[in-house]
């Protein structure tokens, strides 16, 4: 059967079905079997692994997951795309469709339900317009997730993998990299979408580490220290923690950066990911 990953069978299956492109559900569909195939290498699937893909469109990337791992679970807000997916994905055994928006999903249950509770990998064209929140959900809701590889903005990608002291490093970057470690699979031109997105693409692949990178003492408290630090990139670490809602005056800042050993003109784009945990532990004992 002819792959939907040429051009011609991914325009008859949208003419077929009179499918009409949603820009707002970020829908911007694959025709390049190279880049494709560029995922599932850069995935390192096996047979008898499990694979939850966010956005399965008209099941392009669906029909090589499906081919490669043991059970793909494909999660699906558009509900237009159901009945295509029916006849696209129809004669994969292996392949579970789920009409409903990711986010709202209890992702650690369902793994759970569908795949045991084993750890699973997310393979995914994500839809740009939600691919932080998506991301985030995955590692901060502690779904058994041993590897996350995403097409995404070629930005967000180079934000979630910036090192310190760079103009990219944010407030992502700690996030993502508290959980995983970021590596970056391959760039991705405008030219193998279909309509065309307005900017570039690269896939990533986060591989969840074990434990997270640092210990914290609480992670609300964690991640509130390192949104805080970047809200205002310009000021000093202690204009950024006085003027945040942490609720600290700058004397008890001032006392706190110094016994963390950390220079109060420094600025939070200076702090490495064991800084960040260090400070937030100590504000941890006090807020
Ligand atoms: N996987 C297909 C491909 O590569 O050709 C389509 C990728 S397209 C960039 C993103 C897909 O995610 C679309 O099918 C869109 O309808 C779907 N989508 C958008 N928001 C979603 C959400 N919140 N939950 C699940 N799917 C979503």
């Amino acid at each position: 059967m002819e792959k939907l990953s040429s051009p011609r069978r991914t325009k008859e299956i949208v003419n077929k079905y009179g499918f009409r492109f949603s820009k707002s559900l970020g829908q911007n569909f694959l025709i390049d079997e190279n880049i494709i195939l560029k995922i599932i290498e850069g995935s390192e699937i096996k047979k008898d692994d499990f694979i939850i893909e966010v956005g399965p469109g008209i099941g392009t990337l669906t029909q090589y997951l499906a081919e490669a791992a043991k059970k793909v679970l494909a999660i699906e807000i558009d509900k237009k795309l159901i009945p295509v997916l029916d006849e696209t994905l129809g004669s994969y055994s292996n392949v579970e469709i789920i009409n409903s928006d990711v986010l709202d999903l209890d992702l650690k249950k369902m793994v759970l339900d569908k795949f045991c509770g084993e750890k699973v990998k997310v393979v995914a064209n994500l839809p740009y317009y939600v691919t932080t929140p998506i991301i985030m959900k995955f590692l901060e809701e502690e779904v058994p997730v041993k590897d996350i590889v995403v097409m995404v903005q070629k930005e967000v990608a180079d934000r979630i993998k910036a090192k310190p002291n760079t103009k990219d490093y944010g407030s992502l970057s700690v996030a993502v990299q508290y959980y995983c470690k970021p590596e970056i699979v391959t760039k991705v031109p405008k030219s193998v979408f279909i309509p065309n997105p307005n900017v570039e693409s690269t896939v990533i692949r986060l591989k969840v580490l074990d434990n997270p990178q640092v210990e914290v003492i609480d992670r609300k408290v964690f991640h509130r220290v390192v949104r805080a630090s970047f809200a205002k990139r310009r000021k000093t670490l202690l204009n950024s923690l006085s003027f945040s809602n942490l609720g600290l005056n700058k004397d008890q800042i001032k006392e706190i950066l110094a016994c963390c050993n950390i220079d109060p003109k420094r600025r939070g784009e200076s702090l490495d990911i064991e800084e960040f945990a260090v400070l937030s532990n100590y504000i941890s004992k006090i807020v």
